[in-house]
């Protein structure tokens, strides 16, 4: 249908307009201005247990759009999900310890994901499941567990029980993966062949909390980009990013998911050296970097870190910045963020490096 209003004649543009709006109301998709080559398709799924977005502008916008989703359901389902029983990560954690054959991508992923617990010094875990199954952070059975099933669970953390051998994966006995930190990030990195496929100008693919800006903004300036307020509500922002093209980004923050306790926040990121949510003085981090698995991976390793154990690791990985919120309300950037956030919430202040 794209197709067709790019081929209309101007004459017959306000019929197409018309009929664009009628399809609007039916299918949910929006088309933005199609006269002026601006024109964007948008459509919206739920997968990976949060709400997908695909705004593309291209040739081919609205099958792009589509294209979009059904890889990233398709990726869940396939690989990803940790509930479907056709996925991957599904059939290696209900194989009770023996090697599961899996696709090419969850191997690869797999391996990739390894060097990044290194690089982050155990900080970013995807072994991490039996203990965010026990803390249930957000489920329906949270709760503080005693130190005994902590160290319980935290004896069945740990990548170096992981085995990757001849596109087999075989994890120990009550160990579980958890892709949760990464999956989304590792979406936006999926689709690329889908928008270069496609033939896509530009696009924005949001998976929860990790953006992909894929080509340059069709409006002529950097990407504009919303983070936001941590203790503000989910549509209240901190302030704006000003980014470049072809680079993901990803927030982890301490709000998406936690319970309170006399007082206590328990957040759902969990520090695995401890075995408890993390409390390293920080309440987001915001990474931004060309790979959609890094910023996402990151995040929740920073997240970890806390602001100056972050720094030295960032560093390992080229291209990448980051923004990080701390518990006192003191927002720091990295160096090539500088000059690009503009900080609008009230109570918090920019911090010198
Ligand atoms: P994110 O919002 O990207 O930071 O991902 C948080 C999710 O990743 C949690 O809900 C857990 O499922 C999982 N997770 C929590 N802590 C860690 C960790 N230290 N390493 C890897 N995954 C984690
Ligand atoms: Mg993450």
């Amino acid at each position: 249908m794209a197709k067709r209003f790019a081929h209309a004649r101007r004459g017959a543009l306000a019929a197409a307009a018309i009929t664009a709006v009628c399809v609007v109301l039916l299918v949910g998709l929006l088309i933005y201005d199609a006269t002026s080559g601006r024109n964007a398709a948008v459509r919206s799924t739920t997968a990976m247990a949060t709400v997908v977005t695909a705004k593309v502008w291209g040739p081919a916008g609205e099958q792009t759009a589509q294209d979009v989703l059904d890889r990233i359901t398709a990726l869940d389902e396939d690989c990803l999900s940790a509930y479907a029983d056709t996925s991957d990560v599904y059939r290696i954690n209900h194989a009770a310890g023996n090697p599961v054959k899996v696709n090419s991508y969850t191997y690869n992923l797999l391996v990739e994901l390894l060097d990044i617990v290194r690089q982050t010094n155990g900080a970013f875990d995807p072994t991490i499941g039996a203990l965010t199954a026990l803390w249930d952070i957000g489920g329906p059975d949270e709760r503080i567990p005693d130190d005994g099933e902590i160290t319980a669970a935290l004896g069945a953390v740990g990548w170096d029980k992981l085995h990757l051998a001849d596109g087999n994966v075989q994890i120990c006995k009550g160990q579980l993966l958890d892709l949760g930190a990464v999956g989304k990030g590792a979406a936006c990195d999926a689709v690329h062949t889908v928008l270069e496929e496609d033939e896509a100008r530009s696009a924005v693919i949001s998976v929860g909390g990790s953006l992909l800006l894929y080509g340059e903004n069709p409006e002529g300036d950097d990407w504009s980009v919303g983070v936001r307020d941590p203790r503000g509500g989910s549509n209240d922002r901190l302030g704006t990013l000003s980014i470049g093209a072809d680079l993901c980004v990803s927030t982890s923050g301490d709000y998406e998911r936690f319970f309170e306790q006399d007082g206590v926040r328990y957040c759902h990121i969990l520090d695995p050296a401890t075995g408890r949510p993390a409390d390293s003085g920080l309440i987001s981090v915001t990474i931004i970097s060309p790979s959609g698995l890094l910023s996402d991976a990151l995040s929740t390793a920073c997240f970890v870190l806390g602001y100056e154990r972050s720094l030295p690791v960032l560093g390992l990985f080229e291209g990448t910045q980051a923004l990080f919120v701390t518990a006192d309300r003191t927002v720091y950037v990295t160096p090539g963020l500088e000059g690009r956030f503009t900080l609008t919430a009230d109570g918090y202040t920019m911090g010198a490096e």
